[in-house]
C-alpha cells in the first residue's frame, strides 16, 4: 500500500493472523503484547475508559469494548457463547478496529479470536510475574478449551512456568491440550480432578465456560501462598471462585467498574476492596507481600488490553504481505462529492 491507498485499510484475516504468529514465533508474540500491554497500563490515566458495552442473551452475550489514548481509538466486537461447541462453534470469537483520531479514518481491520486468546495469555502472564510466588514454577490449568494452550504457553514464556497439570470435567478437552502442548517443552501431566491438579501448583488458573455461578475451586481447595489467575468468570451471573476465597485473598482487578459487574467480585458487597492491576505494574501499590499471601488476578478482560494488542499488530504487519488492503473507505476525488462517485460507478 502507497500513501495514495489511504483509505485502503489494512485486513487481517485468520490465515494472515496465523502466519503473523508464525512469522514473529509465538513465544516473542506473547512476549511483545505482554510489553505493549505493560507499556499502555503504564499510562493508563490518560485513557478513556468504560465498561464493555453488553447485550445478553439466554445463550450468551455479545459485547463493545472501546477505547482510546487521544491519538489512536480501537474497539473489539466480542461474543461470549458456552453453548456454542456443541455445534462446532467456537465460545468466543473477535474483530476489531483501530482508527486515527485525528481522522477517524479506521488504520487497521483485523481478525480478533486468535489475537484475544493470545493477548488474554500475555496479560495473565504479565500479573501472573508480578504476583505469583516468584519459585513459581507448576501451574494447575482447569478448563482446557481453546484459551488453555495459550495460557500455559504465555506462562511459560512469560513467568518461568516449566510444568503444567490439566484438568477439564472433559476428558477430550484435556487430552486435546496435553496432545498441543507435547512439543512446547512444558512438562505436562493431565488430572483425573481439579483438586488433584492442583497438587504442588503455586498457580491456578481457571478457565472454564458456563452460564452460570459455578463453582470451579472451593474454599478448602486452595492453601496460603498461591496465585489465582482466574479467567472464566467474566459475566454477569457466570464465576468460578466460591466467595469464602476471595474473601481470604487479595484481589487485583484491570477496572474495577466492569469487574464490579463481570468478574468473581460480582459476588462480593460492591465496595469491598481490590487493587487495580496498573497501579501494582506501575509500581504504585504493592503486589505480593508475604509467602502466606494468595493473590487472585479476578480477570475479565479490559479494551486497553485489545488496545495494545491492535497496536502491535498494526505495528508488526508494516512490510509483511500478512494483510489484505481492504476498500472499506468511500473515496471520492472531491470529498464533497460523493454522490458524483456513485454515478460514474453506474459508468
Ligand atoms: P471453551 O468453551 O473453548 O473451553 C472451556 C472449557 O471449560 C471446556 O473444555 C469445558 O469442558 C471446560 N469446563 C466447563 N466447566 C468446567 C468445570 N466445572 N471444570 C473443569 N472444566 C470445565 O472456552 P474458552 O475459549 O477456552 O474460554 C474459557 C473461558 O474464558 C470462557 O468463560 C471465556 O468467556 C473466558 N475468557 C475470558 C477472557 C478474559 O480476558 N478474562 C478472555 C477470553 C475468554
Amino acid at each position: 500500500m502507497t500513501p495514495s491507498d489511504k483509505a485502503l485499510v489494512p485486513f487481517v484475516s485468520v490465515d494472515h493472523m496465523m502466519q503473523l504468529i508464525h512469522h514473529v514465533g509465538l513465544d516473542d508474540m506473547l512476549r511483545g503484547l505482554a510489553d505493549y500491554i505493560a507499556d499502555d497500563f503504564s499510562r493508563w490515566e490518560l485513557f478513556d475508559k468504560t465498561p464493555r458495552v453488553a447485550a445478553h442473551s439466554p445463550e450468551g452475550v455479545i459485547e463493545l469494548m472501546p477505547t482510546s489514548d487521544g491519538i489512536s481509538y480501537g474497539f473489539k466486537y466480542v461474543n461470549g457463547h458456552p453453548k456454542n461447541t456443541v455445534d462446532g462453534l467456537q465460545t468466543v470469537t473477535a474483530f476489531g478496529l483501530l482508527a486515527d483520531v485525528d481522522t477517524g479514518y479506521p488504520v487497521l481491520l483485523t481478525e480478533m479470536t486468535m489475537l484475544t486468546a493470545l493477548r488474554t495469555a500475555a496479560t495473565s502472564a504479565l500479573v501472573a510475574r508480578a504476583l505469583a510466588p516468584k519459585e513459581a514454577t507448576t501451574m494447575a490449568m482447569i478448563g482446557n478449551g481453546a484459551q488453555s494452550e495459550f495460557q500455559s504457553r504465555a506462562m511459560q514464556a512469560i513467568a518461568g512456568i516449566t510444568h503444567v497439570r490439566l484438568y477439564d470435567i472433559d476428558p477430550a478437552a484435556t487430552a486435546k491440550c496435553a496432545a498441543n502442548l507435547s512439543q512446547s517443552g512444558l512438562n505436562v501431566t493431565a488430572c483425573a480432578s481439579a483438586e488433584d491438579a492442583m497438587v504442588g501448583a503455586q498457580i491456578i488458573t481457571t478457565c472454564t465456560a458456563d452460564k452460570a455461578h459455578a463453582t470451579i475451586l472451593t474454599d478448602n481447595m486452595v492453601g496460603a501462598g498461591v496465585h489465582i489467575n482466574a479467567i472464566g468468570g467474566d459475566c454477569p451471573g457466570k464465576t468460578e471462585i466460591a466467595p469464602a476465597i476471595l474473601e481470604r485473598g487479595d484481589i487485583f482487578v484491570e477496572y474495577p467498574p466492569q469487574t464490579r459487574i463481570e468478574g468473581d467480585i460480582q459476588q462480593l458487597a460492591a465496595d469491598h476492596p481490590v487493587t487495580e492491576i496498573w497501579e501494582v505494574l506501575a509500581g504504585h501499590k504493592p503486589g505480593r507481600t508475604s509467602d502466606k499471601q494468595i493473590t487472585i488476578f479476578d480477570s475479565v478482560g479490559f479494551a486497553i488490553e485489545d488496545f495494545s494488542a491492535l497496536r502491535f499488530v498494526r505495528d508488526r504487519i508494516n512490510g509483511t504481505p500478512f494483510f489484505h488492503p481492504l476498500d472499506l473507505l468511500a473515496d471520492p476525488d472531491d470529498p464533497r462529492d460523493l454522490y458524483g462517485m456513485l454515478n460514474r460507478a453506474k459508468a
